[in-house]
């Protein structure tokens, strides 16, 4: 069996940004060789997540509109925020997720009609790191 780990980094101008990785991690799995296995693909930061959806921009300000609902940046009273501001970010993460998996067949990324791999940003313009791990042969 083959392993192959990759790291991208990413650095949001903004606070908050959904930004499409699709074609990154298929350039990470034509890079492995590997055909069959599976592609693991995960947020190395606990206020950013990686998810799958729809590439549409309609959907992403749904999604950050919904979450700011939820989790509102500017909310007094986070517990967390003693000597931090990220109170928020924590939470819009979780509900975001941490990470995906995707089914490797045939040397592709086995999504369904509409999938795609976003990095979910809430707490931005830092360096932060997106880790690529793909087993298989
Ligand atoms: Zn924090």
């Amino acid at each position: 069996m083959k392993n192959y780990r990759k790291e991208l980094t990413m650095n949001t101008r903004q606070r908050y940004q959904l930004i499409r990785i699709t074609d990154q991690v298929q350039q990470a799995l034509a890079d492995s060789g590997i055909q069959e296995g599976l592609c693991l693909v995960n947020s190395m930061h606990i206020t950013s997540s990686v998810f799958i959806n729809d590439n549409e921009s309609g959907l992403h300000a749904d999604f950050l509109e919904w979450l700011e609902k939820l989790a509102p940046y500017s909310r007094s009273g986070y517990r967390h925020n003693v000597g931090e501001d990220n109170g928020d970010a924590h939470l819009k993460r979780q509900i975001m997720g941490r990470e995906v998996v995707v089914a490797v067949s045939g040397g592709q990324l086995d999504f369904g009609p509409w999938e795609q791999i976003f990095y979910g940003e809430f707490d931005g313009c830092r360096s932060k790191r997106i880790l690529i791990k793909i087993i298989g042969e």
